[in-house]
């Protein structure tokens, strides 16, 4: 048995997998796969409409928003938020509180003029900004992480009020991990691989008022516009990726919804840091209490031989994918949706005893 901790690509629950497998060489009745067939079918045209009502409906959205099936990645919405609304002569804000706003912040730079409104680069990204100021009310938009996957820092579900300005995050990391004020957001974008199905998509959740205000200026692939007029059909869409995207979105109903979620993935970050705090300093967690994050939870040990230790008995008990991210090191565990009450148990367990026998 795997206990699997993969930062991303990442677990996806064994009901989904189970009935990819059971569908997989014809697709209801159609004498085909999913991979086999249009993206202009009947059949595909259902899987597209039906993901888009069910995300809208786990979010509590109407009308006034879209969801946008896209490629390239949380990393190509980088360029596409500023392309499409930091125009010339506009100033966008952004809140750094790890390495992937940082990357977000950069890419803006470069295309336009960028106020950063707060970052906590300072203090190696353990926390989260206090005393953020109001941004100017004529800011493009104002961009935040609300997980931050590589430190295992994470906002709290209900962001503080950063005033009336177009409010853009990236959920990539914590997206449907538990209910939050979906309408307070203009667009919020999550790639797939984290908490919602496998790599190749990228949900972006619009309000219909920015997809007017993006630039017309842009070539046609690049603006939201393109894709929201097009139900994300435009040019052809990962399908089977969307196929499986929707399986989770039902899977996340039939568990009870967000709060469903949120209840498992609290009691699963609580075993885990219990495990750090109760070790007498043996684990030392990254992130500040305060700001930890449910999904990624970030520690380190005293050497990193202990860590190599730590890592290859882990491996050995059935634990993957705990190395932390090649750029800090250290250990991650990715604690996303569909990772067991049973796994973090097992974890939590593991540390202790690794710590008794190493302390
Ligand atoms: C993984 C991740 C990204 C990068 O996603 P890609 O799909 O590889 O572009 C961006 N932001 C966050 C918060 C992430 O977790």
């Amino acid at each position: 048995m795997i206990h699997n901790f993969n930062p991303g690509p990442a677990a996806l629950p064994p009901e989904v997998i189970a009935r990819v497998q059971a569908e997989l060489p014809d697709y209801r009745g159609c004498g085909m796969s999913i991979l086999e067939i249009s993206h202009r079918s009947k059949e595909y045209e259902a899987v597209n409409a039906t993901a888009e009502a069910n995300l809208k409906a786990l979010l509590g959205l109407g009308d006034e928003y879209r969801v946008l099936f896209m490629q390239g990645g949380a990393s190509m919405q980088f360029a596409l938020i500023p392309l499409n609304f930091l125009a010339a002569g506009a100033t966008a804000a952004y809140i750094i509180t790890g390495t992937w706003g940082e990357k977000a912040y950069e890419e803006a730079q470069r295309l336009g003029t960028v106020h950063l409104l707060a970052s906590t680069s300072s203090d190696g990204y353990r926390s989260l900004p206090t005393d953020v100021p109001e941004p100017d009310s004529q800011v493009a938009y104002l961009h935040l992480t609300t997980n931050e996957t590589i430190q295992g820092v994470q906002w709290p579900a209900e962001l503080p009020d950063f005033g009336a300005v177009p409010l853009i995050a990236d959920m990539s990391s914590d997206f449907l991990s538990r209910p939050f004020t979906a309408n307070r957001f203009a667009l919020m974008y999550a790639g797939a691989q984290k908490n919602l199905g496998p790599a190749g998509v990228t949900v972006v959740v619009i309000r219909q008022d920015m997809i007017e205000r993006g630039r017309k200026d842009l070539p046609v692939i690049m603006r939201y516009a393109t894709f929201a007029k097009n139900n994300s059909l435009y040019n052809t869409p990962p399908v089977f990726a969307v196929y499986m995207v929707n399986l989770v979105l039902e899977w996340i109903k039939d568990q009870g919804g967000l709060s469903a979620m949120a209840e498992r993935n609290a009691q699963k970050a609580a075993l885990v840091y219990a495990a750090i705090d109760d070790s007498d300093g043996f684990y030392r967690g990254h992130a500040v209490p305060a700001a930890r994050s449910l999904m990624n939870v970030t520690f380190r040990l005293a050497t990193p031989e202990l860590e190599k230790q730590f890592l290859a008995e882990a491996q050995k008990a059935g634990m993957v994918g705990l190395a932390g991210h090649r750029s800090v090191g250290g250990i991650r565990a990715s604690l996303y949706n569909a990772v067991s009450l049973e796994s973090a148990r097992v974890l939590a367990d593991f540390m202790r005893e690794f710590a008794r026998r190493y302390g």
